[in-house]
C-alpha cells in the first residue's frame, strides 16, 4: 500500500509567489505528498508585515469605526501580486468584496484572521490543480470554544477518503453555530497535526523556514548542531524552554497516533531537517544531550523551617498559597528543612505582598528569602538516563566557566537537568553546557 503525507506549509514558505513555486515543485516531486495545510502569506522580508496581522489591523479598525479600506486594499494587493506571478486565473477582487460584505455583518475577528489562509490555500488549490476543502466544515470547536477532537476526526477523515489530493487552509475552524473560530497564532501547525492524523498518514511534514531544530540558540552558541532525531519527550522539554519550531499543541493529536513530525526547510529541501518521534529509529547515534534550551526572568523563594521534614502537608500548604494566588510553580526543589519554590518573576512581583504575608502567617517559616534575577536551563536527552558521569560533566563545565549554580533540579524521568543561574551567567552557561554536552 502506498504511504500518504500530509504536508503543512507555513507563512514564509507562502510568502510570494516565487515562495509558492517552491512548495509545488516539494509536492510534486513526490506523489505521497497528498494533504497539503498552508498558512497564510508570511514575511518576505524582516520588514514586511504578515497578512494576518494586516487582518488583525483590519478588523481593529473596523471595529473601531476607523478607516480600513487602506489595510484591506493592502493585503488584496499581496494576493494579486502572488495570482499574477503564479499566472493563474483567480477572481482576487470578488473574493475581497465577498470579505467585506461578509464584514459588515459583523463577525467575530476571527473570520477576518482566517481569510488568511483561506485565500492561500484556494490560491494554492488552483496552481496546484488540487481541491480546495475548507477548514470550516471538517474542523470544529464545541459550545466552550475547545477543539471537539472526535468529531473532527471522523469529518476530516470522511470528507478527504475519497480525494486523492487536497489542500486545507490551516488556523481555523468552525463553532457548532457555524461562525469561525482560529486556533491561537501559529495555530496552522495543530490543524495540519489534525490532518495527518485524521487520514493516518505515515507522516506529518512542517515546511518552514529552518532545517529542523538546532540543539542550542544560535544568538549565543555560534553555528550549534542541527538535531536530527527527537523524541517527543525531549521536544517537549525544550520547546517549554523556549527552544520553539512547532506550536505547542500540535504534537498532540500525531503523537497520539504514533505519527512522526517532520520539520523540513522549504528553501534548502534536501536538508533531512529534524524527525519527531515516540523513540529514535534503531542505528541512529545520539549523544546523550540531545539539546540545551532555558529562559530568563525567575525569582525562588527559599523558606526554612528546622524539622520542616516531619511536619506533613507543609509542601502542599506552600503550593497552595502560590495555587491560590494563580501563579503557576516551575520548580521546587528541596532540602531537608529547606523547600524553594521558583517562579516567574512578573507574575510573582504582581502578587509579591500577599504572598509573604500568608508564607508567614500559614507556615511561621524561620527564614524566608527571595532571590530575584533567575535564568533556568534545561539539559535535555533521554541518552542521559543511561549514561553515567553526565551530571558531573554538566557541573564541571559550568565551574570551569565561574558560573554560580543557584539551583539544580532533575525532572523524575531523568531525561533532563534543571539549573538555576544568575541572568548575567546566563549565555555564558549556555556556551559552557554546550562545549562541553554537544559541540
Ligand atoms: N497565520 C496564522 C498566524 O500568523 C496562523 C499560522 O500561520 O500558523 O498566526
Amino acid at each position: 500500500m502506498s504511504r500518504t503525507i500530509t504536508a503543512k506549509f507555513g507563512g514564509t514558505s507562502l510568502a510570494d509567489a516565487s515562495q509558492i513555486r517552491k512548495v509545488a515543485d516539494i509536492i510534486k516531486s513526490n506523489p505521497e505528498r497528498r494533504y497539503v495545510v498552508v498558512s497564510a502569506p508570511g514575511k518576505r522580508s524582516s520588514s514586511d508585515i504578515k497578512v494576518t496581522d494586516l487582518l488583525y489591523s483590519c478588523y481593529s479598525e473596523f471595529a473601531k469605526g476607523d478607516e480600513y479600506s487602506g489595510t484591506l486594499a493592502k493585503i488584496k494587493e499581496r494576493y494579486a501580486e502572488i495570482v499574477s506571478g503564479l499566472g493563474i486565473t483567480f477572481d482576487v477582487g470578488a473574493e475581497i468584496e465577498r470579505i467585506e460584505d461578509e464584514l459588515r455583518r459583523y463577525p467575530p475577528a476571527d473570520y477576518l484572521a482566517s481569510r488568511g489562509e483561506y485565500l492561500n490555500a484556494k490560491i494554492t488549490a488552483s496552481f496546484l490543480g488540487w481541491t480546495f476543502v475548507d477548514a470550516a466544515e471538517v474542523i470544529f470547536f464545541d459550545d466552550n470554544g475547545h477543539f471537539d477532537g472526535e468529531r473532527t476526526f471522523m469529518a476530516v477523515n470522511a470528507k478527504l477518503r475519497d480525494i486523492p489530493h487536497a489542500v486545507i487552509p490551516g488556523f481555523y475552524g468552525s463553532m457548532p453555530d457555524g461562525s469561525i473560530k482560529t486556533f491561537s497564532r501559529g495555530g496552522s501547525d495543530i490543524t495540519g497535526s489534525i490532518v495527518a492524523r485524521s487520514t493516518q498518514s505515515d507522516i506529518y511534514e512542517n515546511w518552514t523556514d529552518v532545517s529542523g531544530m538546532l540543539s542550542a540558540d544560535p544568538r549565543i552558541v555560534d553555528r550549534p548542531r542541527p538535531i536530527t532525531h527527537i523524541t517527543y519527550n525531549e521536544l517537549r522539554e525544550l520547546s517549554y524552554m523556549g527552544a520553539s519550531v512547532l506550536h505547542e499543541d500540535a504534537v498532540f493529536p500525531v503523537r497520539k497516533a504514533g505519527i512522526p513530525i517532520n520539520i523540513r526547510n522549504t528553501n534548502s529541501p534536501d536538508d533531512p531537517g529534524t524527525l519527531i518521534a515516540a523513540s529514535i529509529p534503531e542505528g541512529i547515534k545520539r549523544s546523550p544531550v540531545t539539546g540545551i534550551a532555558g529562559r530568563k526572568g525567575f525569582t525562588s523563594i527559599r523558606i526554612e523551617k528546622s524539622q520542616m521534614n516531619g511536619e506533613t502537608g507543609f509542601g502542599a500548604r506552600l503550593l497552595y498559597i502560590f495555587a491560590r494566588n494563580s501563579i503557576p510553580f516551575e520548580h521546587c526543589p528541596t532540602g531537608i528543612d529547606t523547600i524553594s519554590v521558583v517562579v516567574s518573576s512578573s507574575a510573582f512581583d504582581a502578587k509579591r505582598e500577599e504572598i509573604l504575608r500568608e508564607l508567614k502567617n500559614e507556615l511561621s517559616p524561620d527564614f524566608v528569602m527571595i532571590e530575584k534575577n533567575l535564568a533556568v536551563i534545561a539539559v535535555v536527552g533521554e541518552g542521559m538516563i543511561s549514561t553515567r558521569g553526565t551530571a558531573a560533566k554538566i557541573f564541571g563545565a559550568l565551574a570551569e566557566a565561574g558560573v554560580n549554580i543557584r539551583m539544580i533540579d532533575q525532572g523524575s524521568d531523568e531525561m533532563n537537568i534543571i539549573i538555576g543561574v544568575d541572568e548575567a551567567d546566563y549565555e555564558k552557561s549556555i556556551t559552557a553546557l554546550y562545549g562541553a554536552m554537544i559541540g
